[in-house]
């Protein structure tokens, strides 16, 4: 996928909630967020219109009428530029006590219709008709796409897989199962398990314990989605008199959740997966409430705090009057019924209605609709950040910046497109004329090489026995060849078929051994990307191939 930057949006410092002055920069903010994407969309909307000519792969030419049709963005980037509140629903008019629950059937949201609503007669309790009832969760600003004609606002929300599932749900449910071990003594075990997972094809081993790593990122979480369920069956294993249920019912919550991630990489479906995906979605929504209690937020936590105080307060007082033989009964009482009150408390404050758990319930809909969910995924920009924009400010002489960054990029990439051309005319024996042919010798090729960092040592050699000729012929020094063979074994072998790592054996170590078999395996749906399997020779001295 080509990725083209157009534009730098201006950032302007972040606000608090608060002040009127605020408000009123906010509004400022608003407005020029929506003037500078006019800029940008102004060449679409010709184009909309009376179309234009492009080359197709058939050499004909066609009239073709571009309109924008996605937009890729978190959820945060979403609900500003639709103009939402930070808890609102960018594609349907869900509302905020239903985000938790799977409910589908919310009207799409229609941003042409928002634009008459006048927050002042909403302020005014005037709901004057049907059009103002739904706007509870217009923000500042307006949609900015709304002005884009043959065009629909709500259709360019896309399902995110790496802030809604990885970043969003898998570390509010790796919270809760933390608290959720705690509770049942398992934590310990299932750090143990975590810590002892054994290397597999594409999946990476975590080097730390569970609770030792302070901050998840998104390749991290897609690994730990690989190996949660099986890392939590096992710490689960030994359930002990009324655990058996509650274990039960985490492990199909999880599985459920896991099983739903899985089958919304796949690159394509069929109306079978599609169902599915449904049911494990509404199998997880079933299976939730087992981490309610372990969801408390801060707010809930303060109010906790502040009951308990407050009956305290008043048990001291009831107290004084008690007869000191009656005090410590009394005492046990109390204890029982502030448990109570507090889980009462946590009930009816804790629930699961954040935006990301609705998110999930766009995820079919939209296959059905556009195709598969990785196609649009929020990494592709995340990784155009890098070569994009961090290269060409590297690049630029740090003065005025965004008018260097913008068109780097564009520019070299338009370069590379043509020499690409004509060295693929060139190899036909087109007829190019001699100073075209002249630069073309001059230029290095655009098919990129892979960098050789080592040298590949090709053939065999009737000289070299074990790991001391090895470095010999090579020229790679012992210490080194030790290094890296105990650091590889460490971190791709299993725990039995490690190699030694005493320096005076490993010199020993027949170089047949050390050799690997790499096997491509196609990966699951995809017509070009292979995995490597490495197979080795663990036993026999001296393996034939
Ligand atoms: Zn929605």
């Amino acid at each position: 996928m080509a990725v083209l930057l157009l534009a730098l949006l201006p950032i302007p410092p972040k606000l608090s909630k608060s002040s009127k002055a605020d408000q009123c920069q906010r509004k400022i903010k608003a407005d020029t967020l929506q003037d500078v994407f006019e800029l940008i969309f102004t060449p679409l909307q010709g184009v909309a219109h009376s179309g234009v000519p492009i080359d197709c792969a058939d050499r004909k030419v066609r009239l073709c009428f571009p309109i924008l049709s996605a937009w890729i963005a978190d959820h945060m980037e979403n609900v500003v530029l639709h103009g939402l509140k930070c808890n609102a629903c960018p594609k349907c008019e869900v509302p905020t006590y239903e985000l938790g629950t799977n409910a589908k059937n919310y009207r799409t949201r229609d941003y042409a219709r928002y634009q008459s609503y006048k927050p002042e007669i909403q302020n005014a309790g005037l709901e004057s008709d049907d059009d103002h009832v739904m706007c509870d969760n217009l923000g500042i600003g307006q949609n900015i796409f709304h002005r884009l004609d043959r065009v629909s606002a709500s259709d360019f929300y896309k399902p995110d897989m790496l802030h809604t599932i990885y970043l969003g749900l898998f570390n509010h449910m790796m919270d809760k199962i933390e608290g959720f071990l705690k509770k049942h003594g398992q934590l310990q075990v299932f750090d143990d398990v975590w810590k002892a997972l054994p290397p597999s094809p594409g999946f990476l081993v975590p080097k730390k314990a569970y609770r030792e790593v302070t901050q998840w990122q998104g390749k991290e979480m897609r690994n730990l989605g690989r190996c949660i369920l099986g890392v939590l069956a096992v710490a689960l294993r030994q359930p002990v008199g009324a655990q058996a249920i509650p274990f039960k019912r985490a492990l199909a919550c999880v599985r459920a959740l896991v099983d739903f991630n899985m089958m919304a990489q796949y690159r394509s479906h069929t109306p079978d997966t599609i169902a599915y995906m449904e049911d494990y979605l509404d199998q997880f929504h079933r299976m939730k409430d087992i981490f309610l209690k372990f969801r408390v937020i801060k707010r809930t936590q303060a109010k906790v705090d502040k009951q308990r105080k407050e009956i305290r307060r008043q048990r001291a007082l009831i107290r004084e009057r008690v007869a000191p033989s009656q005090r410590r009964r009394i005492r046990d009482d109390d204890r029982d019924e502030e448990n109570e009150l507090r889980m009462d408390m946590i009930h009816g404050e804790t629930h699961f209605n954040f935006i990301k758990m609705h998110l999930l319930s766009h995820f079919c809909d939209h296959i059905g609709q556009f195709g598969n969910i990785p196609m649009y995924s929020t990494e592709i920009g995340e990784l155009a950040h890098k070569t994009q924009i961090k290269d060409g400010w590297r690049q630029s002489n740090k003065n005025d910046a965004a008018r260097q960054i913008v068109p780097s990029y564009g520019r070299q990439h338009a370069i590379r497109m043509r020499l690409l051309n004509l060295e693929s005319l060139q190899a036909r024996g087109a007829d190019l004329s001699a100073d075209v042919l002249q630069h073309l010798d001059r230029t290095t090729s655009t098919v990129s090489q892979p960098v050789i960092r080592r040298r590949i040592q090709k053939g065999r050699r009737e000289d070299v026995s074990n790991v001391v000729d090895f470095s010999r012929i090579s020229g790679v020094s012992l210490e080194i060849i030790y290094c890296e063979l105990i650091q590889y074994s460490r971190h791709n072998l299993p725990a039995g078929h490690r190699l030694p790592e005493d320096h005076a054996i490993l010199r020993s170590l027949p170089v047949e051994l050390l050799t690997q078999l790499e096997i491509p395996v196609l990966a699951f749906q995809e017509a070009d990307v292979y995995e490597i399997h490495r197979a080795q020779s663990t036993g026999a001295p001296h393996p034939k191939n």
